[in-house]
């Protein structure tokens, strides 16, 4: 799977000079990478020629699918350095843009004695602007339901939507699904689904590591169904879109675009060639949220056939091991299911992956709630492989929970008292084979991007 030749080698890198700073130029399988003398400006392309992150002047920048950007920065704050983050407007976006696909000229229009890898990377980068980015927003959007959220260490999976919003859809604190209704896809309405995703990202496949099987809870699908689903990914896909695509080489257009009729500016340029884009269910594993109250739903035995079809690790959204807090929070479930499910799921080799919620409750729950919840993390039967997430709490406007904690006089903790908190959990914690322990991680929603 590459939009660059079969038998290039990677990485491919290249140099040349502009006005005196040296242009270094690599290709990767996953990305193609522009950086001017020590990194400033980097930027970084998917396979495809998208513009997905760049370092401009100590900032970093990541761009959605959808065509949002991201800016992320530290600042010294005393002797402490503080992370900041921030949308940019369209503007500020189209100017980080313009600055990518300019230097991708420059580079493109030195680059005629450069390796073919090289060159037909700048190719595919340079066919790009901003008017084009925003027709793909509108691409994406076709094929895409809002992608609410995903684990931090799945911001590069492959999101393909076996179900929309979540089948819980109450917790107080929560508002990513709010006006999406739970609905399961028929294997058609997936097949459909997935070969549209397969078209969207083109040789950019190369960049995705994993697939994640979205939305919230895609897991509570009844067995029968959840199986006739992967069954989508593991056959008749490829086939499927071998028919339609012309192996080995980018088709011009020559049929509708999805994007409509102001999609492509220049209607010679090459259409991201879809035999480039099957599925390789086997290399590619497999992750999806659950919550902790549907996993016994399903046996042990129904666990194993998933993780043989591929399933790695699952995410259950604990918030707390304090079942009033978890009542408040009008959770699915309480402490011993929480436990049970992690159990369920690691006798049947499947890794976990459990959140907790630092400072939820607020001042109100905050002992009791840490008390609980390491408790209940000390209980678990992690190791290698698994991952502690800690998310400090950030009230959602417009959620139940803002309202009730006004009600309820739930003062939420200030910033060095949540970092306390988030410092507790984590020193508190003991892994049952400290020779084994599993990861902890930080789990920051606002920096969440697809
Ligand atoms: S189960 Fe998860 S996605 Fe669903 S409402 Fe609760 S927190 Fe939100």
């Amino acid at each position: 799977m590459t939009g660059f030749g079969e038998d290039a080698a990677y990485p491919v890198r290249w140099q040349t000079t502009v006005e005196g700073r040296s242009l270094h130029v690599m290709v990767r399988r996953q990305a193609i990478n522009l950086l001017l003398d020590n990194d400033s400006p980097s930027f970084t392309f998917d396979p495809a020629g998208r513009l997905h992150g760049a370092f401009v002047e100590g900032r970093n920048y990541r761009r959605s699918l959808d065509n949002r950007m991201l800016a992320k920065w530290s600042e010294q704050d005393g002797t402490r350095s503080t992370r900041r983050r921030r949308w940019l407007s369209a503007d500020e976006a189209r100017a980080v843009v313009d600055l990518a696909y300019q230097m991708a000229a420059r580079a493109a229009g030195l680059a005629g004695d450069a390796p073919a890898a090289i060159r037909s990377a700048l190719e595919a980068v340079t066919g790009w602007t901003w008017p084009r980015l925003v027709a793909d927003r509108r691409w994406f959007e076709r094929i895409y339901t809002p992608v609410g959220i995903l684990p931090p260490d799945q911001y590069l999976a492959l999101v393909l939507q076996a179900t929309h919003g979540c089948s819980h859809n109450a917790c107080t604190f929560c508002t990513f699904y709010q006006d999406i209704p739970f609905r399961i896809k028929s294997p058609d309405e997936f097949r459909s689904h997935v070969a549209g995703v397969l078209d969207f990202f083109g040789p950019a496949l190369a960049m995705r590591r994993s697939i994640f099987l979205a939305d919230a809870n895609a897991l509570v699908v009844p067995m029968p169904r959840l199986l006739a689903l992967l069954d989508v990914l593991a056959d008749g896909l490829e086939s499927e879109i071998r028919e339609t695509g012309k192996p080995g080489a980018a088709a011009t257009i020559s049929e509708p675009s999805p994007l409509g009729p102001d999609a492509l500016p220049d209607p010679t340029f090459p259409h991201l060639p879809p035999a480039t884009c099957s599925l390789p269910p086997a290399t590619l594993p497999l992750f999806a949220f659950i919550d902790a109250f549907h996993v016994e739903r399903k046996s042990v035995a129904d666990w194993q056939e998933l993780r043989g079809r591929g399933l790695q690790r699952v995410y259950i959204g604990m918030e707390s091991g304090h079942d009033p807090l978890l009542r408040w929070l009008n959770k699915p479930g309480n402490a011993v299911d929480v436990l049970d499910a992690v159990q369920t799921l690691k006798t049947a080799g499947v890794a976990v992956s459990v959140i907790v919620m630092s400072g939820v409750g607020g001042a109100a729950f905050a002992d009791a709630h840490v008390r609980d919840s390491v408790a209940l993390l000390n209980a678990m039967p992690l190791g290698w492989g698994d991952l502690i997430y800690i998310s400090e709490f950030r009230e959602q406007p417009g959620s139940d929970y803002v309202r009730m904690a006004a009600q309820n006089d739930v003062r939420a903790l200030a910033p060095d008292e949540l970092h306390a908190q988030t410092r507790m959990l984590r020193n508190e914690y003991r892994a049952p084979d400290p020779n084994q322990p599993p990861q902890f991680s930080a789990y920051n929603i606002d920096e969440f991007i697809y």
